[in-house]
C-alpha cells in the first residue's frame, strides 16, 4: 500500500506539473500574441431599453491563436492579471478603444459612448490618469464618451490610492461604471465614497427575471436606488424579449446582452448598428 500511495502521490506531481507547463507556454504565447496581432477587440452594443435606440457599445477582448485557436478571455484574463501581463494589454485596450471613438467621431456618430474593462491589476500603475489623459488627447475624442467599468473587488481599496486613481479619472471627464454589480463584495458604501456614474446589473440577476420573484425585487430594488443616487442602470445578458420589457417596466435605462446584438468585429458592428 506504501508503494500505491507513491505511485498516486507521482501520477498527482506529473498532472501538476503538466497544467502547470500549459500555464506557462499560454503566458508566453500570450506575451507575443499582442505584437503578432493575434488580439483584438469585439464590440457589443449597448441600447436605451425605452426606445431601442443605439447607445454605445463595450470593448471586449478576443484572443485568436494559431496553437490553441480561440482562447476566450475568462481563460487568459485571468493569467494576464497573474503575470502582469494586463498593463500593457490594458494599454493596447485603450488605444485601440480611443481610436474606435475617434473613427466614430469622424463617421458622424458623436453620441456614442464605449466601455472599455480595467482590471484591479491596472490600478498598480501609479502613471494610470495620465496614460489614459495621452490617449484622450492623442485621438482628440471627448473624455465623456469613454466609459470605464471596474469591478467591486477594485473599489475595495486598501491604501486609498485606488480612490486617488479613480477620481482623477472622474476629473478627465469620463464615466466610471461598476461591472457584475451585486456579484462581488458590495457594502454599498462604496457608491458614496467612489465617483460612480454606471452600475452595470450582473447577468446572473437578469437570466432570472420572470421566473424568479427574487430576482425581479433586486433589480427593482438596484433600480430604485441607482435613480435614488443619480446612477445610470445598465442591464447586462439580456437575451429575451420578456426580459427586456421586465427590465423597462423595472426602470432600467440600458440592456445589454444577445438580443440585441452579439460582441463583433468593428467593421460588422458599424454595418450592423450604425448604418
Ligand atoms: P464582462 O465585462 O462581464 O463582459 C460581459 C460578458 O458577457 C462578455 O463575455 C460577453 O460576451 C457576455 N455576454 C454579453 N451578452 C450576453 C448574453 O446575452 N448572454 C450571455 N450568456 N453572455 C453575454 P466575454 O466577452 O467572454 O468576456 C468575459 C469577461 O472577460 C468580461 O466579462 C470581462 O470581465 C473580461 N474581459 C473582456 N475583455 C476585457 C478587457 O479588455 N480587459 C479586461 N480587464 N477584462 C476583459
Ligand atoms: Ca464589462
Ligand atoms: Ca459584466
Ligand atoms: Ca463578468
Amino acid at each position: 500500500s506504501k508503494e500505491l500511495g507513491r505511485g498516486h502521490h507521482q501520477f498527482f506531481r506529473a498532472d501538476m506539473n503538466q497544467r502547470s507547463r500549459e500555464r506557462v507556454q499560454l503566458i508566453n504565447r500570450l506575451r507575443r500574441a499582442q505584437e503578432g496581432g493575434e488580439l483584438s477587440l469585439h464590440y457589443q452594443p449597448q441600447m436605451l431599453l425605452s426606445s431601442g435606440q443605439l447607445k454605445g457599445a463595450e470593448a471586449l477582448l478576443r484572443w485568436q491563436s494559431p496553437q490553441f485557436g480561440s482562447v476566450p478571455p475568462d481563460r487568459f484574463i485571468p493569467l494576464a492579471e497573474d503575470s502582469g501581463l494586463i498593463e500593457p494589454i490594458g494599454d493596447w485596450v485603450l488605444a485601440r478603444c480611443c481610436e474606435t471613438l475617434r473613427d466614430w467621431h469622424a463617421a458622424g456618430h458623436t453620441q456614442l459612448t464605449l466601455a472599455a474593462n480595467l482590471s484591479a491589476r491596472q490600478f498598480r500603475a501609479r502613471n494610470l490618469v495620465q496614460k489614459v489623459a495621452a490617449e484622450i488627447e492623442r485621438c482628440a475624442v471627448p473624455a465623456s464618451s469613454l466609459v470605464l467599468e471596474v469591478t467591486e473587488s477594485v473599489l475595495l481599496d486598501r491604501d486609498g490610492l485606488t480612490r486617488d486613481l479613480l477620481f482623477g479619472l472622474k476629473d478627465l471627464g469620463l464615466r466610471l461604471a461598476i461591472d457584475d454589480f451585486g456579484t462581488g463584495y458590495s457594502s454599498l458604501s462604496y457608491l458614496r465614497r467612489f465617483p460612480v456614474d454606471i452600475l452595470k446589473i450582473d447577468r446572473a440577476f437578469v437570466r432570472d427575471l420572470g421566473k424568479d420573484a427574487d430576482a425581479d425585487a433586486l433589480v427593482r430594488a438596484i433600480a430604485g436606488m441607482a435613480r435614488a443616487l443619480k446612477l445610470t442602470v445598465v442591464a447586462e445578458g439580456v437575451e429575451t424579449a420578456e426580459q427586456a420589457a421586465l427590465l423597462k417596466m423595472l426602470d432600467c435605462d440600458y440592456g445589454q446582452g444577445w438580443l440585441f446584438g452579439k460582441p463583433q468585429p468593428a467593421p460588422d458592428f458599424a454595418r450592423l448598428f450604425m448604418a
